[in-house]
């Protein structure tokens, strides 16, 4: 008998809603065994029950282990703080694990297959920043502290090199600012070598500087296997990795801890498309088959890359952000009738 897993659904702002209906019907022609149960965050929940992060959504997320979450709008400079933030602080999600791999037929970069593994709770994002009042200006100064503890990049760097282990792979470069914040980047390359040791002769280790990582990952991508960063490091290289494979439509997300999986797509709401059908579902719908892979349902996840895969090989439906006309219920019809059919 099939097992069903219980995942709670958060379907998101702006185009939320949308990428996510598009992708549980193709899961649903993929026959995932799964019952969602969907939960509101963000703008949508501040709007209809006064608060970004609504207890209802912690506790069933608390209840199955494992959510799939459409993107949240935070708003910019002042109001709510984010609720993605929220989430991974909440839920300790310590490891946010971004592969990117060149899906789009034609692309600039052939053949990309390379993971990013960011630091997820601390650095610039450890919430810690406050202003200086001076004369009559209450904020003269602002100041935001960047939080790097020997525990926190122990873990990071260690869950790195298992992933690396896991999923067969070669290298794992650290990437660093060591040169210029030496007290905080040092202690997360000082700890990232002694971590590395461990590994030494089953996975290979180097460390570069972000900047020049920045400039190699565009000149030459092919060298880089598992990326190990911090916080904020992880979070701009994986749009520029997302950037290298065809756009931000093409990279899901997976927010790991020990306590439970939130998994999504890179990009955020879209609000400048939101409500009008022509977003690429694909970020969300291969977060999906992470969260496929993380529930042990790994032959239905391969469904749906396949049928992914012959889309986009055939041309068959291309969304606005790919140079088509296909909106988003027109791309997901196109996987679904490319679906091969699940045996039961
Ligand atoms: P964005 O990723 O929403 O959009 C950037 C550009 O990419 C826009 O032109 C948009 O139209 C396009 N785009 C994004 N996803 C697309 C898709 N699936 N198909 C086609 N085009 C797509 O970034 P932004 O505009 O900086 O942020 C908008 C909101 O999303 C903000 O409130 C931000 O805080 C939030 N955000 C949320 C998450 C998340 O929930 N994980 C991540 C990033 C940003």
């Amino acid at each position: 008998m099939t097992t069903l897993h219980d995942v709670t659904l958060i379907p998101g702002d702006g185009i939320g809603p949308e990428i996510t209906r598009t992708t549980l019907d193709i899961l649903e022609a993929a026959g995932a065994p799964i019952i969602w149960r969907e939960c509101i965050g963000g703008v949508t929940a501040m709007e209809t029950v006064g608060e970004p992060l609504p207890q209802a959504t912690l506790e069933s997320i608390e209840a199955t282990g494992v959510a799939l979450k459409g993107p949240l709008t935070t708003p910019i400079g002042s109001g709510f703080r984010s609720v993605n933030v929220a989430l991974r602080k909440h839920f300790d999600l310590f490891a946010n694990v971004r592969p990117a791999v060149t899906i789009l037929p034609a692309a600039r970069y052939p053949d990309v297959d390379l993971v990013i593994v960011r630091e997820n709770t601390e650095g610039l994002y450890a919430g810690i920043e406050h202003f200086i009042g001076m004369e009559n200006d209450p904020r003269a100064i602002a100041e935001s502290v960047m939080l790097i503890t020997r525990y926190g990049s122990q873990r990071i760097v260690r869950f790195a090199f298992e992933y690396a282990l896991a999923h067969g792979r070669r290298l794992v470069t650290l990437v660093h600012k060591a040169n210029i914040l030496k007290y905080t980047q040092g202690l997360f390359l000082e700890v990232g070598r002694e971590v590395a040791a461990e590994y030494e002769g089953r996975v290979e280790f180097d460390d570069k500087i972000v900047d020049a990582t920045a400039m190699q990952l565009a000149l030459d991508p092919y060298r880089f296997d598992v990326i190990v960063t911090e916080n904020m490091f992880g979070d701009i290289l994986s749009d520029q990795v997302a950037g290298l494979i065809g756009g931000l439509g093409f990279a899901p997300g997976a927010n790991l801890g020990e306590r439970a999986a939130i998994f999504e797509a890179v990009h955020g709401s879209a609000p400048d498309i939101a409500g009008q059908g022509i977003a690429n579902p694909t970020s969300l719908l291969l977060a999906s088959c992470l969260m496929l892979d993380h529930l042990g349902e790994a032959p239905v996840a391969a469904r749906v890359r396949a049928a992914l895969q012959r889309t986009l090989d055939e041309g068959a439906a291309r969304t606005r952000d790919l140079g088509g006309s296909a909106g988003t219920v027109e791309f997901g019809d196109a996987v679904i009738e490319r679906m091969e059919r699940p045996t039961s």
